[in-house]
């Protein structure tokens, strides 16, 4: 069962301040989750998260993450400003970004961000566009071939393909990239990998963690050079739906603390700090988009017509993703309708639910859509029209603060060319 953050009673005292639909975050949750990773990680000494600013790039979110103790993880222009702006730059910035325009790294290197590049052929790209090659700089491998991990009865726990994937340098690649990088005037080096994304296992991490440092060590040996940081990227996951157990980070740190100390620190590494770029588990569940019912229609399925739609949340319709669903106020009801639950975009994807079990739907109900805390708001879009949503923050204290009002048409038009 999934328990919305936030009551009806509260809901619907928010939703005449700010109409629906709108994005919602919970602060107690995601500080709470924040200090769990620190905690699990505080065996590590140069530990960081570098919070994936894709997932959700507003300012009092990061602000707050960044009290937690994270900085930034960004890959284009913009995140590098907002990152900027909110206060956050120099090391606190990790910029992880593929197909980087040059003015892309001028931006990162005048913050002082450790760069991680994504190809060999950036090693003289970024040299041409910076006019140098910062002392720490970080490369981003792919082992190619497919990822599995825990074969179960219904296969494998984990399955991802990095060999299909557009990211990293191939295994001879980053040891020429560091060669050269060393060569060209680079002192730290680190390590990047990102193999498999919403991972829910508590292997994952120590899985990949085993495959770079066991690469940090050959790397160590093959090219001579001082590798400081090793980066776990983003990958762990959430469970979106109500019958998946969650990772547990705790045990997650411990599994990475055994392979650090079974390959690193015979390798004379004990002293390579571990970062991780998480997203999706740092916000995604203490975020709910709220909607509300404002029509049915019997045809030849039931809808439920909402105030949302795709625009505010592209998961399900991009990748069939399932989103939890709470009628407010009917949490106890039988779930004995079968609903397809709709936005008004002129696209049958427009979905958020399809052959879902729920209460009966009353018009004017108000709905919560779970685990939009990361890549929700920000995969939004404009199509049909549509306005971007109002975000807010619950804070501790209970009380709602406006963290991003909503688009009006004058947002839309400004672009425009009349
Ligand atoms: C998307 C992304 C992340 C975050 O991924 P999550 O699945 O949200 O944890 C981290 N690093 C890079 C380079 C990414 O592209």
């Amino acid at each position: 069962m999934k328990t919305p953050f936030v009551t009806k009673d509260q809901l619907e005292a928010i939703a005449a301040q700010y109409p629906t639909p709108f994005h919602i975050y919970d602060e107690q949750g995601i500080r709470e989750n924040a200090r769990r990773l620190r905690k699990a990680f505080a065996w590590n000494p140069g530990y960081r998260e570098y919070f994936a600013v894709k997932a959700a790039p507003t300012p009092a979110l990061l602000k707050l993450l960044h009290e937690e103790g994270c900085g930034c993880d960004c890959s284009s222009m913009t995140e590098l400003i907002i990152s900027e702006r909110c206060g956050i730059t120099g090391e606190n910035i990790m910029f992880s970004s593929n197909d980087t325009p040059a003015e892309e790294f001028q931006m990162a290197d005048r913050l002082g961000a450790i760069i991680n590049l994504d190809d060999l052929t950036l090693v003289d790209y970024l040299e041409r566009s910076i006019g140098h090659v910062p002392e720490k700089i970080c490369c981003r491998y792919n082992p190619g071939g497919v990822f599995t991990l825990g074969e179960t009865r219904e296969g494998f726990q984990v399955m991802d393909n990095p060999g299909d994937a557009k990211y990293g340098m191939t295994r001879a690649q980053i040891a020429e990239a560091f060669t050269r990088l060393s060569a060209m005037g680079a002192k730290e080096f680190g390590i990047h990998a990102f193999l498999a994304s919403n991972t829910l296992s508590n292997d994952y991490y120590p899985a990949l963690a085993r495959i770079l440092f066991q690469l940090a060590a050959e790397l160590k040996a093959e090219t001579g050079v001082h590798i400081t940081f090793i980066n776990l990227s983003g990958g762990v996951g959430i469970p979106y739906r109500p019958e998946q157990p969650a990772n547990d980070i705790a045990v997650i740190g411990e599994g990475v603390r055994r392979a650090y100390e079974e390959v690193l620190v015979p390798a004379g590494m004990g002293d390579v700090a571990l970062y991780t770029e998480l997203g999706r588990f740092m916000t995604g569940p203490y975020g709910h988009l709220v909607t509300r019912a404002i029509h049915e229609k019997h045809i030849y399925k039931e809808y439920i017509g909402v105030d949302a739609c795709a625009c505010n949340l592209m998961r399900p319709a991009m990748y069939g993703s399932y989103h939890h669903i709470t009628v407010m106020g009917k949490e106890d009801q039988l779930c004995d309708h079968k609903y397809d639950i709709a936005g008004s975009l002129c696209e049958n994807n427009d979905k958020f639910a399809v052959d879902r079990m729920l209460p009966k739907i009353d018009m004017g109900d108000l709905l919560v859509i779970h685990d939009t805390g990361a890549h929700g708001f920000s995969m939004g879009y404009n199509y049909n029209g549509k306005l971007r949503s109002a975000e807010l923050l619950l804070k501790e204290d209970g009380s709602v603060e406006l963290i991003r009002r909503a688009e009006t048409p004058e947002d839309y038009f400004r672009t425009l060319v009349w």
